[in-house]
Formats: C-alpha cells, sequence, structure tokens
C-alpha cells in the first residue's frame, strides 16, 4: 500500500493546501496530512482548531487521515510505514527552500518527496496571509475551505 504524508502547520488550512490534499490523495492509497508541533512556533490557531478544521474538509474522504506529531518528518515516516512525503510549490522559494529538506531526507532515509505544482487559482495564497487578513478583519473566507471559520 502506497502511502504519503503531507506535513505542514496547516494555521490555518488553505484553498491551496486543499488543492494539492485532494490531488494528492488520487496518486497515493492513504494520505496522511501531518500536523507538525513545534514548541517554538507560535500559532493563531490552537492544534485543535486546526486539525478539526482540516478532518471537517475531508470527512467523506476515507483515504485521507488526519494526525499530529513533533519530531523529525521522517521518523514519523519510518514509524508509520510511510515512503513518501508530499509537498506543494508555489514559486521559486518555495522551491529552493524544499531542495534543501528534500536532499536531507534523502541523505538521512530512503524516503521520497514528491513534489506537486499548484494550481494557479491557488499559488498566491499562504497560511501567512490568511493570517494578515483575518488580523485586519478582511473576508479571509475566500481564501480557505468552508469548514474555516473563526
Ligand atoms: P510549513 O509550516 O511547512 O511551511 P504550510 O502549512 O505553510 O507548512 O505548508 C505545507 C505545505 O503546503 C508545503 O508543501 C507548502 O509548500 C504547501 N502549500 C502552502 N500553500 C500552498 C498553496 N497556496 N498552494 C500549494 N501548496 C501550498
Amino acid at each position: 500500500m502506497k502511502k504519503a504524508i503531507f506535513p505542514g502547520s496547516f494555521d490555518p488550512i488553505t484553498l491551496g493546501h486543499f488543492d494539492i490534499i485532494e490531488r494528492g490523495a488520487k496518486l497515493f492509497d492513504e494520505l496522511i496530512i501531518a500536523i507538525g508541533i513545534n514548541a517554538e512556533k507560535k500559532y493563531m490557531f490552537s492544534l485543535d482548531q486546526r486539525k478539526q478544521f482540516i478532518q471537517a474538509c475531508f470527512e467523506k474522504n476515507t483515504n485521507i487521515k488526519v494526525v499530529t506529531y513533533s519530531g523529525l518528518t521522517i521518523d514519523f515516516c519510518q514509524k508509520n510505514d510511510v515512503r513518501y512525503i508530499l509537498r506543494g510549490l508555489r514559486n521559486p522559494a518555495d522551491f529552493e527552500f524544499e531542495k534543501a529538506i528534500a536532499h536531507t531526507n534523502r541523505h538521512l532515509s530512503s524516503i521520497e518527496t514528491v513534489f506537486l505544482l499548484t494550481a494557479a487559482r491557488t499559488s498566491y495564497i499562504s497560511s501567512s496571509i490568511v493570517r494578515d487578513v483575518i488580523r485586519n478583519n478582511g473576508d479571509y473566507t475566500k481564501l480557505v475551505p468552508k469548514s474555516v471559520r473563526i
């Protein structure tokens, strides 16, 4: 069974993540959306809220699971028999950043990273822009799935 993990902070999940997850779920038998816990990061949404937003989006998709994890993504993969990491690419900055992580992961393990190019219509969306819109009382609903409501 081909299992992949889509790791991220998802603070909050956006239409960009949603697009990558929907398309990624068609490529693998199981796609695990893994919310990373980083004690040093300050989040706008609690871990529970972030998890609930994602679960509500994909409750009908039987091959999509949502989990939380801490530590290295490759350690999570090895413990859970996951051989692929799925990541989305929006622009050259994402590519440079992701390239270094993917090379490191390949050096430390045999886990492959699979990249999907973002859909053109969501390529400009990031969780940090969504948080800015929320902080300034803008209409964030155009940038996130319907399950994200504050
Ligand atoms: P991180 O904390 O790892 O940056 P994010 O939640 O921001 O986590 O992103 C997780 C993954 O989703 C990354 O692979 C990122 O490139 C991808 N991603 C984020 N926004 C978009 C978007 N608008 N379109 C496609 N992929 C995206």
